[in-house]
């Protein structure tokens, strides 16, 4: 693209979209699209919107009041029926009688419509469907539109089809130009429809083709096969204190087997919290451990790594690993004894954080990685890991899970084990939405249950622990909470920027129930195990994603005894509150999952990033599994079919554009 195609201020935009050439301003996507279109005075219902042309038929009359506030009043008639049109804080306007007007907004009923736009044009000039982008300051819709009529009718000959034309043919899709030009210039509803049909599937074939080679390029990989020794494993299952599910049985099989076979093991198991991946994990690390290989776990936060220890050692009270816990604020001199026993092999299993993947950590002969909590992981520091190691199998672990069959077609580049029932004897938590931001009207009951000896969380909104505006939330509610009950709750603060070893007496604090009530962040928010807390209170609540939210609850309840957690909100508009009662109606990590996923707008980053899911411009996962399933069976057969020219130009290019595609946990 040459800044002489276009005008200076369209370069301009373009340069604040950051966006040099044409095929990233064809994929500058509208969010949705404004329709502009008569409506049928016939069938008018109070309280619904209405676009119509008439005839001003009475002199306008302007009311100010407050300082700059003012409402405008006209009679508006057209060959049905006449209306009074009130329009708000437009004192400047003026209309002679008999002038003819077309008024956007909404129809009140008995004859009254409050207008959001007057415009003196016939309807039939601006009827149609207009595409709404996403604005930057100063920037108007209308200069977008502009910038993509010129680019789609002047430079189209620089926009080539990417699908496969076969499969163009097959599905009835349409080239990319004309795609584009429907989706940017649609004069219809049913362009709107028929272009996101063809850019769907692109969008999706694409990513599917590259999670296959991607995929596909870690199969190709050997390694030596492990020699699991399976009649271990079933006396260690019988020894433990209860019996796995099915669904974990199912996952172990699983795991054991790659183990066993000449493939790298590259697995996904998921499960709902409290589901017990935990121990399938360990069972993997135990057989690992039994034929001569080390095994490593990585897990997000320190609180995890040294509880995670503590139930490896529980659960293998009777075998004698060699288990060590890795973190950053271990002494120097304990850091260098697990580093040594890590390079000659003394040390069968460690846990860790980020420490784990230092360049000075070396294994003897690792044999498997596991990470806990996937989205927490970039694919780069999986990978080196994976590295340090000739014969690594991998087991990922999400708590964010899906249906099976919508598992599969995402991380088709992995195997997916699910666990679906839970374990018995797990009670549901009762959740309670509180629609104000404040802990005022429940103060009581939590006393009451403080006092019954349970212990509460209070967790406040935190999207980075880093985030100095977050943390102020905690301070700040913390400080005020103890003026109003410190004399009678043993309170403490955590969050992520207290030193370790402030974090972990805490923790343990809070273990030994010494603390009654813990004002924290999210990082309680993966896996903390602590029985006797059974209420939790969650600040600013829509804040949060719902799978954020219900894996936040899942840290209560543990003990048997009912858990109850609030949700503070103060917003008051009906998706949020709408979105925030599944989780009142709901205990069901899958469903949650998936109504975060179809809820979720485009763009909504921070929503990616918590529930580690791919994210599409166009397509949506949930409403357009069809396409994105079919997708899937196009990506396998087009990797298989690549003597055939269209299909190997199509690999060829996804190749060299891997990565400007998002993919999933990077
Ligand atoms: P998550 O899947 O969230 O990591 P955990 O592995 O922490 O769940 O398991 C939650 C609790 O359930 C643990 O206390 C664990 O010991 C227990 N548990 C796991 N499997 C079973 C089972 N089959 N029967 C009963 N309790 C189980
Ligand atoms: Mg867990």
């Amino acid at each position: 693209m040459k800044k002489s195609d276009l005008t200076s201020r369209q370069w301009d935009i373009l340069q604040m979209y950051e966006i040099s050439d044409f095929e990233d301003c064809v994929r500058l996507y509208p969010f949705r699209y404004e329709i502009i279109q008569a409506t049928d005075e016939t069938m008018l219902l109070p309280n619904s919107g209405i676009t119509i042309e008439g005839t001003i038929t009475s002199a306008i009359s302007t009311v100010r009041y407050q300082k700059n506030r003012s409402v405008t009043r006209f009679t508006l008639c057209t060959a049905y029926d006449c209306y009074t049109v009130t329009a708000f804080n437009r004192p400047w306007f003026k209309a002679a009688i008999e002038q003819r007007a077309t008024v956007i907004g909404r129809y009140e009923g008995k004859g009254r419509i409050t207008a959001s736009s007057i415009i003196f044009k016939p309807l039939a000039q601006i009827e149609g469907v207009y595409p709404v982008y996403p604005l930057k300051e100063g920037i108007r819709q209308s200069d977008i539109r502009k910038i993509m009529q010129k680019v789609l009718t002047k430079h189209s000959d620089q926009i080539h089809d990417i699908i496969p034309p076969s499969m163009i043919r097959k599905y009835k899709l349409l080239h990319r130009q004309e795609a584009l030009k429907k989706l940017h210039l649609p004069v219809s509803q049913a362009d709107v429809n028929e272009a996101t049909r063809s850019l769907k599937y692109e969008e999706f074939l694409r990513f599917q083709m590259s999670l296959h080679l991607k995929g596909k390029s870690m199969h190709s990989v050997h390694k030596v096969p492990k020699s699991v020794d399976r009649q271990k494993i079933r006396r260690f299952c019988e020894s433990l204190p209860f019996r796995l599910t099915a669904d974990q049985q199912m996952a172990v099989t699983d795991i054991l087997d790659d183990l066993a076979s000449e493939k790298p093991m590259v697995r996904l198991l998921q499960g709902d919290v409290g589901s017990g991946k935990t121990i399938v994990s360990a069972i993997a690390m135990a057989a690992t451990a039994d034929c001569g290989y080390q095994a490593a776990m990585m897990a997000p936060t320190e609180i995890l790594v040294s509880q995670h220890v503590a139930s490896l050692k529980k659960f293998f009270h009777e075998q004698n690993y060699n288990i060590e816990g890795l973190t950053s604020s271990l002494s120097a001199q304990e850091k260098n004894r697990i580093s040594k026993g890590l390079r000659d092999g003394t040390v069968d299993i460690v846990i860790g954080t980020h420490a784990l993947f230092q360049s000075g950590v070396e294994f003897k002969h690792l044999g498997l990685v596991i990470t806990d909590e996937q989205h927490r992981f970039g694919v780069s520091q999986r990978r080196a890991l994976i590295e340090k190691g000739k014969d690594v199998d991998v087991l990922t672990m999400s708590a964010t899970p899906i249906p099976r069959t919508l598992a599969a077609a995402l991380f088709a580049d992995m195997d997916v084990s699910t666990i679906t029932t839970m374990p018995t004897g797990r009670s549901k938590v009762k959740t309670v939405l509180i629609e104000e931001n404040s802990m005022r009207t429940i103060l009581d009951d939590l006393l009451d249950a403080i006092r019954d000896g349970n212990q509460v969380y209070v967790v406040c909104p935190a999207i980075e622990e880093s985030d100095a505006l977050s943390m102020r939330n905690v301070t700040d509610i913390y400080r005020s909470l103890q003026k109003v009950i410190g004399s009678k709750v043993r309170m403490a603060m955590l969050h992520g920027q207290l030193s370790s070893e402030e974090k972990e007496r805490i923790m343990s604090g809070f273990h030994q129930r010494n603390i009654d009530m813990l004002v924290t962040t999210t990082v309680i928010e993966v896996g903390v195990h602590v029985e006797s807390a059974n209420i939790m209170v969650i600040y600013d609540a829509h804040r949060f994603g719902l799978s954020q939210l219900h894996q936040l609850r899942g840290r209560i309840g543990r003990g048997g005894k009912q858990g109850i957690c609030y949700l503070l909100s103060s917003q008051s508009d009906p998706d949020s509150r709408a979105r925030l009662l599944t989780l009142v109606e709901s205990n069901d990590g899958f469903e949650i999952a998936l109504k975060d996923l179809s809820l979720r707008g485009p763009g909504d980053l921070l929503g990616k990033r918590q529930s580690g899911l791919p994210h599409f411009i166009l397509g949506d996962i949930v409403a357009d599994q069809n396409i994105l399933l079919t997708a899937k069976e196009d990506a396998v057969f087009i990797a298989e079919n690549q003597h055939i020219l269209e299909y190997a130009t199509f690999v060829k290019m996804i190749l060299k554009s891997n990565n400007d595609i998002n993919l999933a946990v990077d």
